[in-house]
């Protein structure tokens, strides 16, 4: 550990285990970050995700909380900081989707969704600022989706609560960019497609639907979005905070 453009830094990424975060938690720690490696349930994923990470070279801890819970995740920054010292680079990454038929929808359902997509990711802002506040240097990227920009016109149901979390994503790392500049940097990436397990589920005809739209004409890697965030979180972004990137191989363009 030690080489590449992060060397030095603590990470924390939240839904380490798999998807995702587990490529955000290899690439950090491949280019020489200390990668805390959060999970809700999948221990066994989570404890994998080290494994790759020390694979690339790197190292890490894993450490579960459910990012929807304050007393939690503040354990869980309580925890990092004990081992490690405070957090240089947040990405709120973990996030629940809800393949359900909108119109139905359950309240519980909804709140839940919510709970963990945006109370998730305040929760980790808010525990991570005062330390990235006090040292004036501190790098945050929040994982949206392209349907916190527009609703799907393809899916076009199943995805409110999903989609209206991912909206005030967007939002909070907006406002957080005004609120906490100069200091720390708060951008947010917003993914097209991905092959996750989130949405391994899907028809084989809706993804065809989907990758006919998409001029890149392919599905993301959990590794495009990796690639994005680090460049974010990188001193090659410095000038670059509030914004929201796509990467959905051009199946959304911004205006
Ligand atoms: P995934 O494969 O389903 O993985 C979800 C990750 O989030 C897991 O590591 C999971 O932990 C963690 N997680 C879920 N609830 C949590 C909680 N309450 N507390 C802590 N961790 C929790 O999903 P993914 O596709 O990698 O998605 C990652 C992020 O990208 C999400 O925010 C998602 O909304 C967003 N996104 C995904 C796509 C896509 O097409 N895949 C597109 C746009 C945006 P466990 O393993 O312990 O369950």
């Amino acid at each position: 550990m030690g080489e590449g453009r992060f060397a030095g830094r603590t990470a924390l990424v939240t839904g380490g285990s798999r998807g995702i975060g587990r490529a955000i938690c290899i690439q950090l720690a491949r280019e020489g970050a200390w990668v805390a490696v959060n999970y809700a349930e999948s221990a066994e994923a989570a404890a994998e995700t080290l494994d790759l990470m020390g694979a690339a070279g790197g190292e890490g801890v894993v450490f579960q909380a459910d990012v929807a819970s304050w007393e939690d995740t503040s354990a869980m920054f309580d925890a990092v900081e004990a081992a490690r010292g405070p957090v240089d680079l947040l990405v709120t990454n973990a996030g629940a989707a809800s393949f359900q038929d909108d119109v139905n929808m359950p309240l519980e359902l909804w709140r839940r969704i919510l709970a963990v997509n945006i109370d998730g990711a305040f929760h980790c802002v808010w525990r991570a600022k005062e330390a990235m506040l006090a040292r004036k240097d501190g790098r945050i990227v929040c994982i949206s989706s392209i349907q916190g920009l527009a609703p799907s016109r393809i899916r076009r149901d199943r995805l409110l609560a999903y989609g209206t979390s991912k909206s005030a994503v967007i939002g909070f790392a907006r406002n957080c960019a005004v609120a906490f500049g100069p200091d720390i940097r708060v951008n947010c990436v917003a993914p097209g497609l991905i092959d996750t397990d989130m949405t391994k589920d899907m028809s084989d005809e809706m993804r065809a639907r989907i990758v006919g739209e998409t001029p890149a004409g392919r599905t993301g890697t959990p590794e495009d979005v990796a690639e994005l965030t680090c460049f974010l979180l990188s001193d090659a972004a410095s000038f670059i905070t509030g914004q929201t990137y796509v990467t959905s191989g051009g199946l959304v363009t911004l205006p």
